[in-house]
């Protein structure tokens, strides 16, 4: 079978949904393929999302997709000491909402569908051709071979994608920036507080976080994100044995789990080429501190959607063309992961002494009048040679 298309959108997360809602909005012909016979499901992610975000992208929330609305985050450093913060005095990125990302994907993919797109499930890309006019894509629909002609491509198939490499761009992630997250949805938990997210740092998950993020009363996401440079053992090891140890999760059990690479280095090189876009993790917008990429990869979508709706009706499906994603990403999105990155950079140095030390002096804050300036005085107070680190990164 032989498709022609203007724009096809390969992966219906997040990313791929809205480029193909909003190239569809703005007059383009849109296909989004997804390989998955249900579209969000299985999911990968702790599913939080923060509320700002989604309203800035004209996504109204919808209970159906809402697990739990979250009022703060509660830090917890190795000995147990706990750091909360309220939502309302603290900006903090990923908070907000807990999703159901099954449902969630789903209706990102039908606000597409109503925007004129069109959906194809259980169609996975296998292949990427150049022609004259444009681009092929083989793909595998439940068993045949398809053919699908378009003028442009946006490559959004996640963390693991072959999309942009296929078109020749530069866009692999480094294995030392991809943390190896595992996590389970557990029942039974007893949370001191079920409202709240919480991180745990320190040794329990070298390179990265441990997390429980509430769905329910007693219903959480626990999960980890560690790096396999900083450790020997595998995640769920670790994971397990947090489980054991964690009073919250020591008497909960598992209903399902996920397992998935999160790209936390940073955006890739090209992020476009001649009748190509990448976003969403495919592109690497993920906060290379938190790990966090649902409203990035939203964001990055709905510009591609609306550049590649523009090349089309301009006829300029070059590269050069298409470079206004980059500049429109680069402003709006990619500007502050160099901050995450020292961030993330900074937190790694610390020993488990250290952030020990840091939390003792936190509790003793006001995190209202927690800026820069107490910051550093802080840091001062707890240790010296933690603020010189820092003073080395920024
Ligand atoms: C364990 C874990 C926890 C996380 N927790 C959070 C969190 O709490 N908050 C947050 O903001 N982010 C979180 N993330 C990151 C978040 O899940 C991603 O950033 C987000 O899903 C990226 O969206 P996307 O649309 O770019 O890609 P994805 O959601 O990965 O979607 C890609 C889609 O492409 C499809 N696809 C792939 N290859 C093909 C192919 N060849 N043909 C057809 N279809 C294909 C896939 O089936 C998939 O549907 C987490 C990640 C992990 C691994």
């Amino acid at each position: 079978m032989d498709i022609e298309t203007d724009i096809v959108v390969v992966g219906a997360g997040p990313g791929g949904s809205l480029a193909a809602r909003e190239a569809a909005k703005h007059g383009a012909k849109v296909l989004l393929i997804d390989k998955k016979a249900e579209i969000g499901s299985p999911k990968r992610c702790a599913e939080g999302v923060s509320k700002s975000g989604l309203e800035e992208l004209g996504i109204n929330p919808d209970p159906r997709w809402i697990a739990r609305t979250s009022t703060g985050v509660r830090l917890v450093s190795p000995d147990q000491t706990s750091v909360w913060m309220d939502e309302d005095t603290i900006d903090i990125p990923e908070s907000g909402f807990v999703l159901e990302r099954k449902v969630f994907d789903k209706h990102m993919a039908m606000d597409a569908a109503r925007a004129g797109a069109k959906i194809m499930i259980r169609t996975r890309a296998t292949g990427l051709e150049r022609v004259d006019d444009g681009i092929v894509i083989t793909a595998e629909n439940m068993g045949k071979e398809i053919k699908i002609h378009a003028k442009i491509v946006i490559a959004a198939d996640g963390p693991e994608s072959r999309v942009g490499r296929w078109a020749g761009l530069d866009c692999n992630t480094k294995f030392d920036n991809m943390e190896s997250c595992v996590q389970y949805e557990m029942a039974g938990l007893e949370m001191e507080n079920n409202n709240v997210i919480q991180l745990y740092f320190g040794s329990v998950a070298p390179g990265g976080y441990t997390w429980i993020f509430p769905k329910g009363d007693d219903i959480a996401n626990v999960g980890i994100g560690v790096l396999k440079t900083h450790t020997d053992k595998t995640a769920i090891e670790h994971l397990d044995e947090f489980i054991k140890n964690c009073p919250e999760t020591q008497n909960a059990q598992a209903v399902e789990i996920n397992m998935g690479g999160d790209p936390v280095g940073g955006l890739i090189k090209e992020r476009v080429g001649d009748n190509i876009l990448v976003v969403g993790d495919a592109a690497g917008f993920v906060n290379p501190l938190t790990g966090g990429g649902i409203n990035s990869a939203l964001e990055s979508g709905a510009y591609a959607g609306i550049v590649a709706a523009d090349a089309i009706e301009s006829g300029d499906y070059s590269a050069k063309n298409l470079k206004e994603y980059v500049k429109l990403t680069d402003e709006n999105i990619g500007k502050g992961y160099d901050k995450y990155k020292k961030a993330k950079e900074y937190l790694l140095s610390l020993n488990d002494d250290e952030l020990n030390d840091i939390a003792h002096e936190f509790v003793k804050q006001d995190i209202n009048e927690i800026n820069p300036k107490t910051m550093v005085k802080l840091l001062i107070k707890v240790s010296p040679k933690a603020l010189l680190k820092l003073g080395k990164l920024f």
